[in-house]
């Protein structure tokens, strides 16, 4: 199966509104109230496309009992370490085409919470065949711990795919046992290089990846919204080019990337199905309404849609 770890999930409320007036009571007639936290996004996705998925982290209180509700309606497996604090909420407004979020830092995860976490996952390491790591860490929690994470799975040969950002991204990269995959986007590329990156310039991102701290690490997808992908492979770089799609909503397509991923490399695809595969897979989640979800048969559609081109 495959593990996913989500370590500060939400409850992710959504609220339509036509007009959006501040200052004044805004009534909301359609609240949707679904599983979040990047790694949730991603467990659903894999789940949706038929893998065989895990989901685990921390979740605490009220809130985290109603996400375990919600897994469980789903038929989706969960294996969580129940925390002391409120599990978070995030509420995104959406309005006149835009999207105004407001996002709760979540619960504080004490020490012995954290030993919990990690004896309950390196027993569930055991019988995993991919691990995958998403999002930020909750407080409480060192910004090196996705480091021990990937640590502990390579200690029993199971490979981590990581979708983090800022310094958790700089640690995990810091670390003498690397991740199996990540996938920054340009923004998270260019941050963690501190040098502004364009999509008009691939070569530059080719030359930027040979850098020394990406050293040991299988593949990095570096995913460009409606422009694809650029994707290092062991040492080659392939330019993955999707089509032209009508998106609904674009959030959580990063996440249903990695589900891509995921779901390729376990069911142990060709590596150039696979960079389709994770194509499709976020594509499919734009074409949806809700984050994090996508229909199977917009999925294999677009897989045939998609070019993979070795770059020089
Ligand atoms: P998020 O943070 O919202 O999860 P991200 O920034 O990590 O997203 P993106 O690069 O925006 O990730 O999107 C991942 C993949 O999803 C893209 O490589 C592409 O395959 C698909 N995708 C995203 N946005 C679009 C779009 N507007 N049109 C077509 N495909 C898209």
């Amino acid at each position: 199966m495959i593990l996913t770890v989500t370590m500060n999930p939400s409850i992710d409320i959504s609220y339509p509104l036509d007009r959006f007036v501040l200052d004044k009571v805004n009534r909301v007639k359609q609240v949707t109230k679904t599983p979040g936290g990047k790694g949730l996004n991603v467990t659903r996705v894999i789940h949706d496309l038929g893998g065989e998925v895990t989901a685990t982290g921390v979740l605490g209180g009220f809130h985290g009992k109603f996400l375990a509700q919600q897994l469980d309606q789903e038929a989706i497996t969960h294996d969580f370490t129940s925390i002391e604090g409120e599990t978070r909420d995030s509420i995104a407004i959406l309005h006149e085409g835009n999207q105004t979020e407001i996002l709760e830092a979540g619960p504080t995860v004490s020490q012995a919470e954290q030993q919990t976490f990690l004896e309950k996952y390196q027993q569930l390491i055991k019988e995993a065949q991919l691990v995958t790591i998403s999002g930020s860490l909750a407080k409480g929690l060192p910004s090196n711990f996705y480091q021990t994470l990937v640590k502990l799975a390579a200690e029993q040969q199971v490979r981590v795919l990581v979708d983090t950002s800022g310094e958790s991204l700089k640690q995990v990269l810091a670390g003498e046992v690397k991740p199996y995959l990540i996938k920054p986007n340009l923004d998270e590329l260019s941050d963690l290089l501190e040098k502004k990156l364009a999509i008009d310039r691939l070569a530059e991102i080719t030359t930027a990846l040979q850098q020394p701290i990406f050293q040991g690490i299988e593949w990095i997808v570096v995913s460009l919204g409606k422009a694809g992908a650029l994707i290092k492979y062991q040492n080659e770089c392939y330019q993955v080019e999707i089509p032209r799609i009508q998106v609904v909503n674009p959030v959580g397509s990063g996440d249903a990337t990695i589900a891509g991923l995921a779901y390729g490399l376990s069911q142990d695809h060709d590596p150039k199905l696979i960079m389709k595969e994770c194509m499709a897979a976020g594509m499919a989640n734009a074409l949806q309404v809700k984050t994090g979800h996508v229909d199977p048969a917009d999925f294999h559609q677009l897989v045939k849609k998609i070019n993979v081109k070795k770059l020089d």
